[in-house]
């Protein structure tokens, strides 16, 4: 197969490659742009494969990052954008169930090709378009269908991650997993366990942001994986629930985390252990939490202005999505209009300052706070203007009423 029109990105990229092979090497794009341009999908990062070790290509180009040198990845800045370029690599023995003791170099594109996850990953593309296909990986690609390189068993045996990435591939591209390579995932499941959480997560949360989470969660579901998933093992019903109601992909990771937590029926509190267990940021846990909040509330009615307002613009789009998800009715046009209707959006644009408060006479301490909280909630409620003067009153008004 030869393609005859490549992305903007692979033309770019091109000059690295003939500047290899013009030294006598061999250079291929490979990994998952390959597979994506021949699907006709858009492509995000460009992985260059090289029978040049790290120091060959060192001296072909002058401006070089070693980005994993032991891993055999150089960087190339010769040409505008980074190119991640990677000696082919043999990995031999594996004796942790996750990444190679050691990777050998090697000069043959073949024994690259064959440490890859799946067939359709496995492919590789010369600078002028033409494809190499050693696996069957363009029948795969046809047929839609995710298949382990070389022997299943052995490949799950080597590396656990590899079985969540079938699933998220399922997902992502609408495959289907053949019955060898689903069968080795259901006999390995249980390795999923020696795998860091944060690495689970990347692949869980491409599956529940895939174009067919459904057939991602099934897959997860049939070959047990999901037990090795850190909090889902009570949350089987739920699991297989949520695979009905996942017709089309979340937006992103936020709503990904507050569907599960819904459908698992957490409070607060477990939410908090959930995604301490699945190591997400601070940051994301506290959006999950506000999202879930006003998720809650929009399964029976909508968002009042204080619930608006807590929630915050941004969030209140992901709160509305997971309770679409959850059978919830459509409110997003409703409430984008009521939050945009909202006096004000942040704190910051209450009319009236501690320092205003302190000019009048109140004192500083925990009485200062209050009032302005009083006060922030008062003008998002529409008790009163957000107007210096207005707000002056009122202050005065509750501060005299203690
Ligand atoms: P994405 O579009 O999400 O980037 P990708 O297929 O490019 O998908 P990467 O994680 O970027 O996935 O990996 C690049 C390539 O490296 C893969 O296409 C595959 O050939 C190989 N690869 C990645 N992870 C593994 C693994 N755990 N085992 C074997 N091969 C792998
Ligand atoms: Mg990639």
């Amino acid at each position: 197969m030869q393609l005859k029109q490549l992305p903007r990105d692979f033309e770019l990229a091109r000059p690295v490659l003939q500047t290899i092979e013009r030294a006598g090497y061999e250079a291929y794009f490979v990994g998952g742009s390959v597979r994506d341009t021949i699907l006709g999908k858009s492509i995000h990062d460009v992985d260059i494969a090289t029978s040049a070790y790290p120091d060959e290509i060192k001296h072909l180009f002058k401006r070089t990052v070693d980005t994993g040198i032991e891993h055999g990845t150089v960087m190339i800045l010769d040409h505008g954008t980074g190119y991640e370029t990677t000696t082919f690599r043999s990995e031999s023995t594996y004796t942790d169930f996750r990444r190679p003791d050691q990777v050998t170099f090697v000069r043959s594109l073949a024994e690259d090709l064959k440490r890859r996850d799946f067939t359709i990953n496995a492919l590789a593309m010369r600078e002028n378009g033409e494809v190499i296909d050693l696996f069957d990986g363009l029948s795969d690609l046809r047929n839609r269908r995710i298949r382990a390189v070389g022997d299943p068993q052995e490949r799950f045996h080597e590396d656990a991650l590899r079985m969540m990435r079938a699933v998220r591939f399922a997902s992502q591209l609408d495959f289907e997993i053949v019955p060898a390579t689903e069968k080795a995932m259901a006999d390995h499941a249980a390795l999923l366990a020696k795998i860091a959480v944060e690495r689970i997560q990347v692949e869980l949360l491409k599956l529940l942001m895939g174009q067919t989470p459904q057939r991602g969660l099934t897959s997860l579901l049939t070959t047990q994986l999901w037990r090795y998933c850190p909090d889902f093992e009570h949350q089987e019903t739920a699991l297989t629930q949520l695979t009905q109601r996942l017709t089309h992909g979340v937006s992103c990771e936020v709503t990904a985390w507050a569907v599960l937590g819904l459908s698992f029926g957490l409070d607060h509190d477990q939410t908090t252990t959930f995604l301490k267990h699945w190591k997400t940021s601070n940051q994301v846990a506290t959006d999950v939490q506000a999202v879930m909040t006003a998720a809650r509330i929009l399964q029976t009615r909508t968002l009042d202005a204080w619930e608006l307002y807590r929630c915050g613009a941004s969030r209140v789009k992901l709160a509305n999505e997971a309770a679409v998800i959850l059978g919830a009715a459509d409110r997003a046009d409703s409430l984008v209009q009521d939050v945009a209707a909202l006096p004000i959006q942040q704190k910051r644009e209450v009319a009236l300052t501690g320092k205003d408060l302190m000019q009048a006479g109140i004192q500083p301490g925990p009485q200062l706070g209050q009032l302005l909280a009083a006060l922030e909630r008062q003008v998002v409620t529409g008790q009163v203007v957000n107007h210096k003067d207005a707000l002056l009153t009122q202050a005065l008004a509750l501060a005299n009423s203690k």
